[in-house]
């Protein structure tokens, strides 16, 4: 049987586009750059209140996107949701925005909500656990009969923040008592600033045993695929464009031939360029990616397999970027 006979389905990937003028042009823009997913901000990202979606626009904007065939839809909360916050008038805020943000989902027919779990400042890891799950639950109280799964994404680690360890994220799921409205997102570029390997076969691998010792593989529902503009382990969050940065093709190889990931989106924060083409490059590379260094899976063979060498299965596909820091501009 010949592997024409059996064409994988393409990879799903897409990016996170701008709604400027309104949802629909956000799927208009995703058409545009070749994305066969979406994510979107469903109101200011800067701003804690965001005018109620008009119903036409919410009815478009589905329309819009079922005709483009882009599914799963994904909304990223706005930032300045801080559950874990020191200051307990912010956490209060802070739950208010996250019930309004599920609400915006909603009614848009989003199923996923991206949210970055927060920060507590100096008062420390513990007490930020507990109040990113007790605000969690307040959330969920406020949102009864909500369809909308709200995904912690795996952080940088920048400053005080919180779930840049796959430990802090699965603390966080089993402290919070609305667990089935909960799962997370694996963004590559923060995990790899965190200090995990993303890079090398074996680092793959382990990391993937950590998530899923931790918190759940399985509970993986959305990729953000960024490259990173800094070294391992930096601890602060800077994307780069797919290929560009220190994630490198490599890392990008591991990310589009996991198979546990096959089914879940994976969605690109990268920077981009007024035509598009920045992303549409991306989307590119990614399925291209998708189809490299992988002899064709048999049926129900374990992952465990994949602990070729680095570079083994790869034939000469490297690129300059495996000359980490020296030749990269
Ligand atoms: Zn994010
Ligand atoms: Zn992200």
């Amino acid at each position: 049987m010949t592997r024409a006979g059996a064409a994988p389905a393409l990879p799903l990937v897409g990016a996170h586009m701008s709604a400027a003028g309104g949802l629909p042009k956000a799927v208009e823009r995703a058409v545009g750059v070749g994305c066969r997913t979406l994510q979107v901000f469903t109101k200011n990202s800067n701003q804690w209140a965001g005018k109620p979606i008009p119903a036409a626009e919410a009815a478009s904007f589905r329309e819009a996107a079922a005709r483009a065939g882009l599914a799963p839809l994904v909304s990223h909360a706005a930032y300045l949701i801080n559950l874990a916050s020191m200051d307990p008038a912010i956490r209060e805020r802070s739950v208010g925005a996250l019930a309004d943000e599920i609400e915006r989902c909603d009614a848009t027919g989003i199923p996923y909500l991206v949210l970055h779990p927060g920060s507590p400042g100096e008062d420390g890891e513990e007490a930020g656990l507990d109040r990113i799950a007790r605000g969690l639950d307040a959330a969920a109280e406020r949102t009864p009969g909500s369809r909308t799964t709200v995904l912690l994404e795996t952080s940088a680690g920048q400053g005080a923040s919180v779930g840049h360890t796959f430990a802090q994220l699965g603390e966080m799921l089993r402290r919070s008592s609305c667990r089935s409205r909960l799962a997370l997102c694996f963004d590559t570029s923060h995990v790899h600033a965190a200090g995990y390997d993303v890079v090398s076969r074996d680092g793959w691998r382990r990391t993937l045993e950590e998530l899923d010792r931790e918190a759940g593989l399985g509970l993986v529902r959305v990729v953000h695929a960024n490259d990173s503009k800094k070294e391992r382990g930096c601890r602060v969050d800077r994307h780069e464009r797919i290929g560009l940065g220190f994630l490198g093709e490599p890392g990008f190889v591991n990310l589009m031939t996991e198979p546990a990931f096959a089914t879940v989106p994976k969605i690109l924060e990268t920077p981009k360029d007024e035509a598009g083409e920045w992303d549409r490059q991306g989307l590119e590379t990614l399925r291209r990616l998708a189809g490299e260094g992988r002899p064709e899976p048999a049926p129900g063979r374990p992952a465990a397999r994949r602990g070729a060498p680095p570079g083994a299965a790869r034939g000469g596909r490297r690129t300059a970027v495996s000359g980490r820091g020296g030749s990269r501009q």
